[in-house]
């Protein structure tokens, strides 16, 4: 359900871009959403079809980009998306402990007509 409000926060910021720059349509939104953030695809198209109608993100193509969350290896440093049930690192075999990598959510780039 938070998804709804963060998609009226992109629609208005794809909106105000697109009154800044006297653009007539918004055509493309990219996302970029980790899979920690919590965020569910299917769930922003819907709400972004719903509550895009009427405003200039009508119809505007929305693509995700998924990011994999990683883990950081406490003794080498690496970084390494967890395998299920492992959280060893795969150069050394140190601990790895969560990242912000794999929370992050946040538009990447707005395309206009
Ligand atoms: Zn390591």
């Amino acid at each position: 359900m938070h998804e709804l409000p963060a998609v009226q926060q992109i629609i208005k910021i794809a909106c105000e871009k697109a009154a800044a720059e006297a653009a007539s349509k918004v055509v493309n939104i990219k996302l970029v959403a980790g899979d920690r953030s919590g965020f569910i695809g299917e769930s922003i198209m819907m709400y972004f079809e719903i509550a895009g109608r009427g405003t200039v993100c009508e119809d505007a193509n929305i693509e995700i980009e998924t990011v994999q969350s990683k883990l950081k290896c406490a003794s080498c440093g690496a970084l390494f998306v967890r395998k299920p049930f492992e959280f060893s690192c795969p150069e050394c075999g140190g601990e790895g402990s969560p990242t912000d990598i794999g929370r992050e959510f946040y538009i990447d780039s707005i395309t206009l007509m």
